[in-house]
Order: structure tokens, then C-alpha cells, then sequence
């Protein structure tokens, strides 16, 4: 490459951007621009990264830099092994402008605010103009979110799903939501009783080729002290691939997806979801064909409750989140709307504690780095909220260990939905509930030495203690929320007495996890 002439055009491509048809390609000319890839330690060290996420990324970039080299790109590529490899996206972007002298720098909007203003510095420096285009994976531009966030006091995912229904006259009739509502919660969530799931058909699974058996063994060599295991690596690190996922989710697992949705079962990590998440946040899969395929899967008598709550999470949450991201970075991701400072409990890392539900969801995350919604937002997340965690190091956590997690994404679920820092900008109220509620929706609590239902005492269950707690301790900021008054009113039911104990026995679980 150094002996060819100055390229026109250095076409940045981030790892989670591996689509052909992203607008950074938009009149590419082969002759004279050129396409450049690097695979930099910092994006799996900046925090502690699962080893499958690692892997995953890297998997795929290697593929899409074979795919990009059959259809005629050049690739500049810089693989992690290489000894001269800087270790950073801006050290090795910085010195291959040096060595190639580009006249432009393209790249699509990245996912990651840090990583857009390193290539802003890095491009300032090389003395380089960068051109950043729309990202056209997503169905709303950042544009489009700030005006429908400029109309509003209050930003609701409702809303903003209903209009983004009406625009791509998805589930649409006649102007009308189809079959007359907008959602269907009430026939969806269900749990599975005692019988527990049965037979769910379980996911098709990607057997690793080449390329990601060469990145498994780099992975397994070059991070051993990271979190996580490699052994069970079967995802999708190809567009075929992830389309493959997609029909096979569709063809057996949509129907009872929206029913199922929010339970839980030991030794189930999949159940009905759709392991969807990381394939569309690299790129490999475009949102608007999974909606498209979903909503066609109506005419083969899938419910509408179903397919629906599917939608309702690609085209609604997915779509939501991008926008409160770009909307209110960089300062969102300091808020701290309730002052938690407490530290991550260190078996988060690793799984071993006591505590059933944690120990499962928190164990099938470090094997497969997965955990479904539900896991994330009632179990891991909800301890967090409850022990009063700085959201920070709840942030750092959920960026490392799941497969899927890229900032944009990641960052207002954690941050907003699962901890309410932001201080309910994502969430109308904190996600909160006591043991009873993990207890109605999984299998959890009859493998536990705790009680679900016991507050203090020698049994009680940490996520009830803490639940009281939680109430008792930030009553005083939750009083004027209206959708507060029920959890209020029953914290007022209990005696000041025991109210002082459920403190102190909350006071000692922060003590025993700090
Ligand atoms: P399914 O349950 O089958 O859902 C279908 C698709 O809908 C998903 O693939 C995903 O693309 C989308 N989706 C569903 N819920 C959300 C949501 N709340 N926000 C955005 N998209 C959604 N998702 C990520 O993709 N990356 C993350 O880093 C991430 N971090 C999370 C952190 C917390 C604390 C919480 C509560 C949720 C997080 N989510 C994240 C959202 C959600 O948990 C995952 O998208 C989902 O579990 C992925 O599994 P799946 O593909 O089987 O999803
Ligand atoms: Fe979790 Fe409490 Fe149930 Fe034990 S009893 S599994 S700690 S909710």
C-alpha cells in the first residue's frame, strides 16, 4: 500500500459498522480510495471486556474485511497481532494519515461519543478534514430525535415509538395502530409456573470457521485475565449468518416471544428471545428487514401480541435509546440523579455469591455474555439500584460483559432505564421491586437459602431489604412522582420500628459488598 499514490478518500470502519452499504461508502472509487480497518487493544481494555465480546468483534471485522476485499475495496487493515500495533484507534489512525497522506477522512457516525472525538482529535492533528455522514442502519437520525425532543417536557418511548410506527406505516391500518391498540402488554409477560418452560426450541448456533478459530486462540491467549469464556462462541459474525438467526428465530421462537418475554428459568438463557442484539449492533443485520420480516410473519397466523412486542423493542426501544444518547451526551454519562456512590460488588466479576438469582444471571452472563432483558434490568441491575451503586461502575460493568454492548446502547439502559440516574429521563419512575417480583417471574428463588418475601431476620431477602430500604431512603425525592404513591403507601404501612430494622439490615449488606 505505502508505494501506491496519496488515496483520495481514507474510509474510517469501526468495528460495530461492517455494512457495505453505510454511507461512508457512498461514491467510493476503488482506484483511488481506500478502506481502513484496526483492530486496537484499547477497545477491550478501556474496560475489562468479555472475552466473547471480544471476539466477537473481531470475528466479525475480519470478515467483513474479506467480504469488502471480494467486492472490489481496498482494505488497509491493521490486525491486533501485528507487532507494530499501537494499541489505540487514534495512534494507529494518527500514523496510518501519516503514512498515506488520505486528502479526506470518511467515517459514518460512530456508536461510542469517546471514539467520535478521538477521531475528531486525531483528524484536527493529522491536519486532515474528517467528514462524519448520517448513520443509515437507524430509522430516525439524531436530526429527527432533537426535534421530536424540542416539542416536549417530558421524553416517553411511547411517543416516540407511536410516531415512528405512523412514518414507516409499520402496524399500521387506515392511520390506525393494527387491531386497534398500540400495545398489547396485557396479553404479553407472562411467567412460565411451576411446570416451568418445557421444550423451547433451542437457537441455531454458528460453528466457528477459520478466521474465528484464529481469533478464538488470539483471544484466549492475548486476554486469559479478562472475564467470561470462549468455549460456548457460536454467534452470527456474518450477514448470512445473522440472517440465518433471524429466520430461525422467527420460524420457531416469535410466537411466544411477547408472552414470555419478561420470565425467567435456571439453565434457560435463551427461552424465546430472539439473540438478535449483537448481529444488529455490528451491522450485519439492517433493522428495517427484521421489522419488515416480522410484521410478514402476521399472514402466517402469528399473533399480533407477538409480533408487535417484537417490534416494539427493534423499531421503539432500540430506536429510543440511540436518540437519548446522542441527545444528551457527553454530560449523561455523569449523572448521578441519586447520589449512589457505593462500589460494584466484586462477584459481579465473577458470579460467586449466595444469592440464587444473582448467581445465575450473573453466571450464564459470564459464559455466554448474555443475559435476556429481564435479567439485566431486574436482576443484576436492580441489585445495583437497590444497594445504591455509583451508576458509573454499573456502566463500566454492562459495557464489558455482554456481547451486544456498544455505548450508544448500553449507556441509557444502564445509566437511564436500569439505575434512574439521569434522574428519569428514559424512565417514568426506578425500576424497582422486592424479591416477590423475581419470585413471580422465574424459578430463581426455590434453589435460594433466602425468602422472597421476608425483609429482616436471618433468612430475608437481600432484594426485599433492600427494596425497603430504597423506598425509606429516597422517599423525599420520589414523593412528587404520582406513579410512586402505591410502592409509597405500602413503605408507610410499615411500623417505624422495623422500618429502622430493615436500615441497619441493609446498612450491613453495603458493608458485607463493599
Ligand atoms: P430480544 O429480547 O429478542 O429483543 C429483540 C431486539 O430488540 C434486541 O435484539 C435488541 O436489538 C432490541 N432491544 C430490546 N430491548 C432493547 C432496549 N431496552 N434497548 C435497545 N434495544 C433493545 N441491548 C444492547 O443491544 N446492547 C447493550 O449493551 C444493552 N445493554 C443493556 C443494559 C441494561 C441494564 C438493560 C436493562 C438492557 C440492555 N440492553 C442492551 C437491551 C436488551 O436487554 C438487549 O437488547 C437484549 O436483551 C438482547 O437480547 P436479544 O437480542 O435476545 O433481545
Ligand atoms: Fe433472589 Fe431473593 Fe429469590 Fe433468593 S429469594 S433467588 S435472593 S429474589
Amino acid at each position: 500500500m505505502a508505494n501506491r499514490r496519496r488515496p483520495r478518500h481514507l474510509v474510517v470502519v469501526l468495528g460495530d459498522q461492517l455494512n457495505l452499504d453505510a454511507a461512508a461508502f457512498d461514491g467510493f472509487d476503488a482506484t483511488q480510495d481506500l478502506v481502513w480497518m484496526a483492530e486496537v487493544a484499547e477497545e477491550s481494555t478501556h474496560v475489562w471486556s468479555h472475552q466473547a465480546r471480544i471476539a466477537l468483534f473481531l470475528s466479525a471485522m475480519r470478515h467483513f474485511r474479506q467480504r469488502a476485499e471480494a467486492a472490489g475495496y481496498r482494505v488497509d487493515y491493521r490486525q491486533l497481532e501485528d507487532a507494530e500495533n499501537r494499541g489505540s484507534l487514534a495512534a494507529e489512525l494518527a500514523a496510518a494519515c501519516q503514512r498515506l497522506r488520505p486528502e479526506l477522512l470518511i467515517v459514518t457516525e460512530p456508536g461510542d461519543y469517546r471514539v467520535q472525538e478521538a477521531l475528531r482529535a486525531t483528524a484536527q492533528e493529522a491536519g486532515l478534514p474528517l467528514e462524519i455522514r448520517s448513520d443509515r442502519h437507524f430509522l430516525c437520525t439524531k436530526a429527527e430525535f432533537a426535534d421530536h425532543a424540542q416539542s416536549r417536557k417530558q421524553l416517553r418511548m411511547e411517543f416516540f415509538y407511536r410516531e415512528l410506527r405512523q412514518r414507516t406505516s409499520t402496524l399500521m391500518e387506515e392511520g390506525k395502530p393494527l387491531g386497534g391498540q398500540w400495545n398489547f402488554d396485557a396479553e404479553n409477560r407472562s411467567a412460565f409456573g411451576k411446570a416451568g418452560p418445557g421444550q423451547v426450541p433451542p437457537p441455531v448456533r454458528f460453528s466457528p470457521d477459520a478466521v474465528t478459530k484464529d481469533v478464538l486462540r488470539l483471544v484466549a491467549q492475548r486476554f486469559a485475565d479478562h472475564p467470561g469464556r470462549l468455549s460456548h462462541f457460536d454467534w452470527p459474525v456474518t450477514p448470512e449468518e445473522a440472517e440465518a438467526a433471524l429466520q430461525d428465530f422467527l420460524d420457531n421462537r416469535l410466537p411466544r416471544f411477547g408472552q414470555y418475554q419478561d420470565a425467567m428459568w435456571t439453565a434457560e438463557p435463551w427461552l424465546y428471545h430472539s439473540r438478535l442484539s449483537a448481529a444488529l449492533n455490528l451491522k450485519l443485520l439492517d433493522p428495517r428487514r427484521v421489522i419488515q420480516q416480522a410484521e410478514a410473519r402476521l399472514e402466517d397466523g402469528v399473533p399480533l401480541a407477538a409480533v408487535e412486542g417484537f417490534i416494539r423493542q427493534i423499531l421503539g426501544w432500540r430506536e429510543y435509546v440511540r436518540g437519548i444518547y446522542w441527545h444528551f451526551m457527553p454530560e449523561y454519562l455523569e449523572r448521578n440523579a441519586l447520589e449512589a456512590t457505593q462500589p460494584l460488588p466484586a462477584f459481579y466479576w465473577t458470579g460467586e455469591t449466595e444469592i440464587n438469582c444473582l448467581r445465575h444471571a450473573l453466571g450464564q452472563t459470564l459464559e455466554y455474555g448474555y443475559a435476556h432483558h429481564i435479567q439485566r434490568l431486574m436482576v443484576t441491575g436492580l441489585f445495583a439500584l437497590l444497594l445504591g451503586v455509583r451508576p458509573q461502575a454499573v456502566h463500566e460493568w454492562y459495557l464489558a460483559v455482554y456481547l451486544d454492548a456498544v455505548e450508544w446502547v448500553e449507556l441509557p439502559n444502564t445509566l437511564g432505564m436500569s439505575q434512574y440516574a439521569d434522574g428519569g429521563v428514559m424512565a417514568s419512575k426506578p425500576y424497582v421491586a422486592s424479591g416477590s417480583y423475581i419470585h413471580r417471574m422465574s424459578n430463581y428463588c426455590q434453589g435460594c437459602r433466602f425468602k422472597p418475601t421476608e425483609r429482616t431476620g436471618p433468612t430475608a431477602c437481600p432484594f426485599t431489604t433492600l427494596y425497603w430500604d430504597f423506598l425509606r431512603r429516597h422517599e423525599h425525592r420520589l414523593r412528587s412522582n404520582p406513579r410512586m404513591t402505591m410502592q409509597l403507601k405500602n413503605l408507610a404501612r410499615i411500623p417505624k420500628m422495623e422500618q429502622a430494622a430493615v436500615a441497619e439490615a441493609a446498612q450491613r449488606l453495603r458493608e458485607q459488598y463493599a
